[in-house]
């Protein structure tokens, strides 16, 4: 494989979190009854004028300004015509050789390395439908058609070919969702296909300068997918070329059940769109002045966030990288640490236990049983001595379905430290009463011994023993009796 050098680059359509669509007043919201939400503009109905959301404009702005990308002060809409069922008008309202943004970078983090990954464009389009598929009467397949979709604000958005395996696109993708998502500009919701990609892959001779032919795999709907597709697809064609074969130029489909990429269409069924201005349109002019609002309105980025996680907290880049997954995980993080006073003790619990319960869950942290506050609270008492880490646990799992404060919960449930000597000395008795074997053995001078009895005598008090003071109990209790 070294021998070989995969050339991937990625489009990526993103959905707009607009409340109607591109260029009528239609609504976008998902799961709505099949051609509820279409009008004569969206329907492609003749006679009838499309007019510009203006809010799509600004997100597409907003994110082009994010990834610093040259924001174009007049781009042009054009007409992509090709012929498909879900697309009544027979033709899509896109950008073509003016489109809204140029260039800019996405900047990904794999393996402890950061790389830069070059962007050629964002544009604005409209979505088509969606054909479906219902299985009618005796199994006869047939195929209805739901036009609600068709006009949804899209942007696509184009990587230069810079990315090197399926795992620097997964990660990629994942931090170029974590923007949009930032920016609030798209929901991010991939099952609800408001982030799709299509992968252009194609492989070359280590060092060599020219690209492979390439081939395009088309309509992934999950990073996981396109990881995997673009894993198999490099394999594929490292396989054609070595037994001396050519690969073909082609459109590939990801079969996910079955882990392969099969032909759609090749070149001699590629389309011809024929481009041409939307006459309907007039350029999409933008001032300077509003672009700088636009960008004044920014919110900090994830990147931005994490450096300033690191310096403000002093917590390493990789805690910092999970915790500012998404802005609200990141609040929920600085409102521990204020109420702890413990940044790295509230990094490492939101990763372990707080993250496992919502991996588990899949639960938002907006919506986690543990507040901000609480976790703090609970942090602080780690921190002053009042319970120890592994008390601390079962106090946590308490605390997930009892909203009493977590010193309430200690009092109520008992789970504050054992320290006092009478009590300790007590459980002590307890345990060498109940394990005379090992008590003996330890007498006979089985220094081992020892370590079973304090795990023993732990395990009684159920982790509540303060341990150096339990040892001291044990000895001088092992001694005694001897
Ligand atoms: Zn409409």
């Amino acid at each position: 494989m070294a021998l070989y050098e995969p050339v991937i680059g990625l489009e990526v359509h993103a959905q707009l979190k607009t409340r109607s669509k591109i260029f009528c007043g239609c609504s976008t919201r998902f799961g709505a009854p099949p051609n509820t939400q279409v009008c004569p503009v969206c329907l492609g109905l003749p006679g009838v004028l499309p007019v510009t959301n203006e809010r799509a404009v600004r997100f597409a702005v907003m994110t082009g300004l994010a990834v610093g990308a040259r924001i174009n002060l007049r781009s042009v809409f054009a007409r992509k015509n090709y012929f498909y069922p879900d697309l009544p008008k027979g033709y899509q309202i896109s950008q073509y050789d003016r489109p809204l943004c140029e260039g800019g970078a996405v900047e990904i983090h794999v393996d402890d390395a950061h790389k830069r990954i070059g962007l050629v464009r964002i544009h604005l389009e409209e979505d088509a439908g969606k054909s479906l598929h219902p299985e009618g009467k005796e199994g006869v397949e047939t195929t209805r058609v739901d036009l609600n979709r068709a006009g949804v604000p899209l942007i696509e958005i184009v990587s230069e070919p810079d990315l090197r395996s399926g795992a620097e696109a997964y990660h990629y993708l994942t931090k170029l969702k974590q923007i949009l998502v930032y920016l609030d500009v798209c929901d991010g919701n991939m099952e609800e296909g408001s982030l799709r990609c299509d992968a252009n892959v194609s492989v070359r001779r280590a060092g060599a300068k020219e690209f492979g032919t390439k081939t395009e795999i088309k309509n992934l709907n999950s990073f996981r997918y396109v990881e995997k597709a673009i894993q198999f697809e490099i394999a594929r064609q490292v396989g054609v070329v070595e037994s001396g074969g050519r690969i073909t130029q082609e459109t590939l489909l990801w079969d996910s059940a079955r882990g392969v990429a099969e032909t759609m269409r090749s070149k001699e069924e590629a389309h011809d769109y024929r481009y041409f201005p939307e006459p309907d349109l007039l350029p999409l002019d933008l001032e300077p002045a509003w672009i700088e609002s636009v960008r004044a309105e920014l919110p900090e980025l994830p990147d931005a966030l994490r450096e300033r996680l690191v310096a403000a907290h002093g917590i390493p880049e990789y805690d910092a990288e999970v915790l500012t997954e998404t802005r609200s995980l990141a609040a929920y993080y600085e409102e521990a640490v204020a109420a702890s006073g413990q940044p790295k003790l509230a990094s490492n619990w939101i990763m372990t236990e707080v993250n496992a319960v919502r991996n588990k869950t899949g639960q938002p942290i907006e919506t986690f049983p543990i507040r901000a506050d609480r976790l703090g609270a609970m942090i602080g008492m780690i921190a002053s001595g009042a319970i120890s880490g592994k008390i601390a646990k079962q106090l946590f799992e308490r605390m997930l379905t009892d909203e009493a404060p977590p010193a309430e919960l200690v009092r109520r449930h008992g789970l504050a430290p054992i320290e006092s000597e009478a009590e300790l000395v007590a459980l002590a008795r307890e345990v060498i009463a109940a394990n005379p074997g090992p008590a003996a053995e330890f007498r006979a001078g089985k220094e081992k011994t020892f370590a079973f009895l304090v795990g023993q005598a732990m395990k009684q008090s159920r982790g509540r023993a303060h341990p150096e003071k339990l040892q001291a109990a044990l000895r001088s209790a092992l001694g005694g009796e001897g």
